[in-house]
């Protein structure tokens, strides 16, 4: 099959002295050749904790990949020792973060740092490397005359396309983009999506997109995912997911999106804490906010259900 990325039961945990946090449990998730994969859910849900996982990336300690498997074009990234994993990242798998400068180095111009990241992974002369880091710049919309330029020198929307520049310089097969447009001012954040947008499709990238934002995937996204304490509650094609959103959760976020045409008093949210994921609630984790919980919710956990063609959903009310 074209499957580029299939996570299997992967669980990760933090020791911490208070007990362990439960990051990531038993999570299954499966990413197609070119797809574009939103990955939705509140903080704490543990989205940023899998991306990390799928790069190996998890401070270890406090947090440990405690059993699962991740495949990526066929092989199990975590049998990967760290000097393999180094060369898979940035060549076949990217990061875009929230924040442009977790990944720049504010003393070198950005010209040097694009073409660093190629030297490390393709066999080309400084020279050779210069000339493309000059041509990725003029892909994100960046005149190459600015190529000496230091990172400080660039608004916070341009650093953030100097970083997709990065990332696509040795034309990854993934990108994994935490967050890469939330610290931007709205106007910004079109245009770096749209940008996102038109690089994915010239260069046929698979990306996940983790976001909180459901306007970000309904802009970029193929699938969504729709993540909740730790695990994955719903999955579907974009507009399936839109036309028809199945899991009380998935229903709650969308009721708790400020409707712009009505005046509101306040923004609607989802009615409870997010659970606390030291001490996650027993049975279908999300029966204490739940407005359809049930007894047997209490107690056993539902499972991924496929409810129409592509649409999985894990919630009993789904379940024949
Ligand atoms: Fe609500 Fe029960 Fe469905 Fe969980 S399984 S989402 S508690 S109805």
């Amino acid at each position: 099959t074209d499957k580029l990325l299939d996570i299997k039961n992967l669980t990760i945990h933090y020791k911490t002295d208070n007990g362990i946090v439960h990051a990531v449990e038993n999570l299954n998730l499966q990413l197609g050749k070119g797809e574009t994969l939103g990955f939705v859910g509140e903080t704490g849900a543990g989205k940023t904790t899998t991306a990390l996982g799928i790069m190996q990336l998890v401070p270890n300690p406090p947090g440990e990949i405690v059993s699962g498997e991740i495949f990526f074009e066929g092989e199990d990234l975590l049998k990967k020792s760290q000097e393999e994993m180094r060369n898979i990242l940035g060549d076949k798998i990217a990061m875009i973060f929230q924040d442009p400068m977790t990944s720049l180095n504010p003393v070198i111009t950005v010209g040097k740092q694009i073409a660093e990241m190629i030297e490390l992974h393709q066999n080309v002369t400084k020279n050779e490397a210069m000339k493309k880091a000059e041509i990725m710049l003029e892909k994100v919309g960046i005149r190459k005359e600015r190529i000496n330029d230091y990172p400080h020198q660039f608004s916070g929307g341009m650093k953030q396309r100097v970083v997709i520049a990065i990332a696509l310089a040795c034309n990854p097969s993934l990108i994994i983009a935490d967050e890469p447009t939330t610290a931007l001012d709205v106007t910004i954040q079109a245009q770096v999506l749209e940008l996102m947008k038109a690089l994915k499709k010239e260069y046929d990238t698979s990306m996940i997109m983790i976001t909180h934002d459901l306007g970000v995937v309904a802009e970029i996204c193929d699938k969504v995912a729709i993540m909740y304490a730790g695990n994955i509650v719903e999955y579907a094609d974009k507009n399936s997911l839109y036309l028809n959103p199945k899991h009380p959760y998935t229903l709650g976020l969308f009721d708790s999106i400020p409707d712009l045409e009505e005046e509101q008093e306040e923004l609607k949210v989802i009615k409870g804490l997010t659970p606390d994921p030291m001490n996650l609630p027993s049975g279908c984790t999300f029966h204490p906010r739940c407005p359809n919980a049930s007894e047997k919710c209490f107690v056993h956990k539902p499972k991924m259900h496929e409810v129409t063609p592509g649409h999985f959903v894990a919630c009993f009310l789904y379940e024949g």
